[in-house]
Parts: C-alpha cells; structure tokens; sequence
C-alpha cells in the first residue's frame, strides 16, 4: 500500500471556495485544460478517486501531476479483475495508488454485525466501508478530482464541474462531466490505459461484487448497482 502525498499546510476554507469558484468557470469541455489546471492550483495536496473500471481519469490528471495520489477504496469485496486493473494502473501509470482502507476487516464487521451486511443494510456497509474511510483520507487534501459524467444516471445529470465540495470540505473537480461513456472509451484506446475486462462483459457500471450485478445490452448502466434496492448511489456523490 502507497501512502498519500500531503502538504502541511492546507490553505483556509474561504480560499478553497474562491479557488472552486475559479474553476467554475473554466470550460466544462475541455477535460484536458482542467485537469491542468487543477495540478496547477493543488500541487501535492490533490488526489484522484478511482473506482478501476479503467485507468483513464489517473492517466489525463497524470500528465500534468506526475506522480499523483489515486484514491480506490479497498472496501475487500471487489472483484478479481477490479484487483487486477488496480495492479495495472499502479504499474503502468504514473501515479500513486493509495488503497483506502475500512476500519474493520470483511470478518469484523460479519463478526460485530452480522454476515452479509450488505445484503439487509447497504447503507450502513457503504458508510462504513466507503464513505468514512474516504472523508478521513480527503482531510489530507485540498481538491479531489472524480471521474462523474452527467449521462451515468439522473441523480448526476447537474453535476457541476468545479464546486466546493460541502461534504468533505475541499474543492472537487469533475473533469469528464460532459463526457459519454465513448468519449471514455476512446480516450483509453488512444492512450492504451489499463482498462476492466468487466466493462466489456455486461458490467457497464462496475462496484463492489455483491453488490453488481450484470446487466443486458442497452439497459441503465446504473441498473445492475444495488438491484432490486432504491439505493442507487453509495452516498459518495450526493
Ligand atoms: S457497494 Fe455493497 S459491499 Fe460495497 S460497501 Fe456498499 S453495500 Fe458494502
């Protein structure tokens, strides 16, 4: 496990904000020019999340942050070839994967709660294994870049590109807002970056495995997440 690239000293809340507010106003088109000027504005105090469906918001940040700290939320219930494109994006970018980690253990947490949380209480597994674990690592940071696109799912089509983020109390920057799943896609052909067999094996929308299920050509990316549940999103990005 890499450990995270920190600063000692993070600027104040009110200068995050004037800095989001900066961002905002770039062009929400350009994924390049603002991934630039986000290690521009945050060097050594920016992280990028990353689920590993493909390596291709560590590769665009990567170019003008070499180095740069990848955040995959080690929740212990991912797939093995999500494991897999974690290895390659650790080795093939230049980058440095920082694998967040739960408090408990998969078998802590089935031993003070019970197994398969996640079946009778996603929200309490995904706050525990997701969303704690990753607000304690951003209190390193000053802006953190995702790669959320507005057409994945009508909780994300108002998705701004640069805002301050309320929440984890740092600046978030979503670079691919306008982007379509192709637009992924091609980028990650051109730039040969490791990508997820499971993409291309009924698994548009890839999570943790209980948790994901396949789905058919043409259905909601989404649908396969939490299916059968109202939960469609982790909590992460609402
Ligand atoms: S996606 Fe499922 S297994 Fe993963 S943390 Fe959330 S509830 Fe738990």
């Amino acid at each position: 496990m890499s450990t995270a690239t920190t600063r000692s000293t993070r600027r104040s809340e009110g200068e995050l904000r004037a800095l989001a507010v900066e961002g905002s106003l770039l062009d929400d088109t350009d994924a390049v020019g603002v991934a630039r000027w986000a290690a521009e504005t945050f060097p050594g105090t920016l992280a990028v999340a990353c689920s590993m469906a493909e390596g291709v918001l560590p590769h665009l940040v990567s170019q003008h942050a070499p180095g740069v700290d990848v955040l995959f939320l080690e929740t212990g219930y991912h797939f093995s070839d999500t494991i897999g494109t974690r290895a390659r994006v650790a080795d093939e970018l230049d980058v440095t994967v920082v694998d967040v980690m739960p408090e408990l253990t998969v078998a802590e947490q089935d031993a003070r709660f019970g197994p398969r949380l996640h079946d009778r209480d996603p929200v309490s597994c995904c706050a525990m294994r997701k969303m704690e674990p990753l607000a304690r690592t951003l209190d390193g940071y000053e802006a953190w870049v995702t790669g959320v696109r507005r057409d994945e799912a009508p909780t994300r089509t108002h998705t701004p590109l640069v805002t301050f983020d309320e929440k984890h109390g740092l600046v978030k920057v979503n670079p691919l807002v306008t982007w379509s799943l192709d637009d992924v896609t091609a980028y990650a052909i051109t730039h040969a970056v490791p990508v997820n067999l499971l993409l291309s094996d009924g698994y548009p929308s890839i999570g943790c495995e209980p948790c994901t299920k396949r789905v058919a050509p043409g259905e909601d990316p989404r649908s396969g997440r939490w299916a059968g549940l109202s939960k469609t999103e982790c909590g992460i990005h609402t």
